[in-house]
């Protein structure tokens, strides 16, 4: 759980003065649809699909770069975002982490130990083998 009330700590100012918002920018050109930036992205502002090229929906992207470094063919670049981010972006952010939070949860607690895998796959390879076993049966 992520503390929500907790002040955020003062700018460090020997880092020099606060960056111009960003926002990712896919190469439309070089992305091979690998999804790892999907993966990365904890505002879910990425889409696409395996194998498809990917997009950034642009007025969800945090700038926060995540994206940047699993992408193995570099397609992504940051760009200036040419507008502010503003408190309400930063709810939504928020509300969005939290869903993905949540979904991320929700998969790991239904996921199937490695065992229980083996298990229904050969479960699922003998149910198959007794059907075609009363098919053939059937046909004689
Ligand atoms: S910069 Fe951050 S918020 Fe924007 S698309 Fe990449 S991972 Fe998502
Ligand atoms: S990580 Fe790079 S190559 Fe893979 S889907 Fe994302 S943008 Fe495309």
């Amino acid at each position: 759980m992520i503390a929500r009330d907790v002040a955020p700590p003062p700018r460090d100012r020997t880092l020099g003065p606060a960056g111009v918002p960003q926002v990712a920018f896919v190469d439309s050109t070089r992305c091979i649809g690998c999804t790892l930036c999907v993966a990365a992205c904890p505002v879910d502002a990425i889409i696409g699909a395996p194998k498809r090229l990917h997009g950034v929906l642009a007025e969800l992207c945090s700038g926060c770069e995540l994206c940047v470094p699993p992408c193995p063919v570099d397609c992504i670049v940051m760009r200036a975002a040419e507008r502010d981010w503003t408190a309400e972006d930063v709810r939504a952010a928020r509300a969005r982490y939290d869903a993905r939070l949540a979904r991320r949860v929700r998969a790991a607690s239904h996921a199937a130990a490695p065992g229980e895998t083996a298990r229904r796959r050969a479960q699922a390879i003998a149910t198959a083998l007794d059907r075609a076993r009363a098919r053939r049966a059937a046909t004689r």
